[in-house]
């Protein structure tokens, strides 16, 4: 499906600018539009591959250019000031010809945290198309204040999209890496994931395995609204197995062997780690996409793997297709989990925020009474005036 994508703040650009990447490496064409919105000038200079013309700076008349800190209620204000200029850019954007709008942040920060909710709920009143979130939670270690942040901003971002698709930084990270060093990593397996999906509504019909491929359709139904998350799991495969043996003129697929793959490979993505982890169960729609040379995809596979994530999930609304990716070594399966309520990070992010909320009150509070008691001479001093 065709997407207009809009990043948000610094990790929102970043991930943008790696979606860039990844659909001209795979050649996807799921990417009709590309814009970067920030309130910090050198977060926006240091993308790569958004186009200059596209990016986007905002709240200039009060931060100058420096960026809002992690203050996102002045990151959402700021947006609401300069939404005209947000707006000029998308007025670029061919917008009958997107599917979808998909804005991109990390939730914990200010500029992309407060920004993005302000900017999907103005696009949804101005545009007919549906319109994505993609939020980033924060690392459990990042603190009171990105949890805080990233707890409003999730009750304000799901609010106003049609469906947040949330990717949780904190199941990502890995122990010895470097800040920078882990996030580069981290965005590369954010854009396979949503990449491959999104790239897998944009195959057309025109070619053998024409009926089975994941139409654009597809992924908006499941995606009709709630939160959504995306578990992945792929394999090796030989990939000169299917034209060695059409040569020596055996058959050249084995059934059973794609039908066990790509059944086995539904599990592991589901079971194993997903963007957000959550409980499958509470899952209210599902799409499965198997990935990879069409010569080792068949039917069976994708409708064995669909049926198993019915039975998990006790939902009727389960979909299945196919990717068929020429020149990849590797079958992958990309289980979509759409409508999921029983998630622990949320409850547990809730709860930390709540408590950092009363404390920075109550830090508050004491700050005020203690300067008041520091100035206060008890009337034994004369202010000048
Ligand atoms: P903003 O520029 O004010 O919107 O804030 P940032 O985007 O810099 O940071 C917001 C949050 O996003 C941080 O608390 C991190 O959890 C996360 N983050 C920052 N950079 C990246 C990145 O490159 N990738 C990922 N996955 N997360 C990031």
């Amino acid at each position: 499906m065709k997407l207009a994508l809009i990043g948000f703040g610094q990790a929102g650009g970043k991930i943008v600018d790696e979606f860039l990447a990844f659909d001209e490496q795979i050649d996807g064409g799921f990417v009709e539009a590309a814009i970067a919105v920030n309130s910090a000038t050198v977060d926006l200079q240091g993308l790569e591959n958004v186009p200059q013309e596209n990016r986007v700076l905002v709240g200039q008349a009060r931060v100058k250019g420096h960026g809002v800190g992690a203050d996102n209620e002045l990151g959402a204000e700021v947006t609401e000031e300069d939404i005209d200029e947000i707006q000029g850019a998308v007025d670029k954007i061919p917008v009958h010809e997107i599917d979808a709008f998909l804005v991109v942040a990390g939730m914990g920060g200010g500029t992309g945290s407060g920004g993005a909710p302000v900017l999907a709920k103005h696009l949804n009143r101005i545009y007919t198309e549906p319109v994505y979130g993609l939020g980033v939670l924060p690392g459990t270690d990042e603190g009171g204040i990105y949890t805080l942040n990233a707890a409003r901003s999730f009750q304000t971002f799901v609010r106003e999209v049609d469906n947040l698709l949330v990717f949780d930084n904190d199941a990502w990270r890995s122990a010895g890496e470097s800040v920078e060093g882990g996030y580069d990593r981290i965005n590369k397996e954010i854009v396979e994931r949503f990449g491959l999906l999104f790239a897998a509504g944009e195959v057309g019909h025109d070619d053998d395995v024409a009926e089975s491929v994941v139409d654009s359709s597809e992924i908006i139904n499941t995606l009709e609204s709630g939160i959504s998350t995306i578990g992945y799991a792929r394999e090796t495969v030989d990939s000169d197995d299917g034209l060695l043996s059409s040569f020596r003129g055996e058959e050249t697929f084995d059934e059973g062997e794609a039908t066990n793959r790509m059944t086995s490979l539904v599990r592991k993505a589901t079971l194993g780690r997903m963007t957000l982890p959550c409980d499958v169960s509470s899952a209210d729609r599902g799409l499965v996409v198997a990935t990879g040379p069409a010569e080792h995809l068949n039917r069976k596979g994708v409708e064995r793997g669909r049926q198993w994530l019915e039975d998990e999930t006790a939902s009727m609304e389960i979909r299945g297709g196919d990717y068929p990716m020429s020149d990849r070594d590797e079958v992958g399966a990309i289980v979509l989990l759409s409508g999921v309520t029983d998630i622990p990070r949320v409850d547990q992010l809730q709860q930390v925020a709540i408590e950092a909320q009363e404390t920075t009150e109550t830090v508050k509070a004491n700050a005020q009474d203690e300067f008041a008691s520091l100035v206060d001479t008890g009337g034994e001093l004369d202010a000048l005036f």
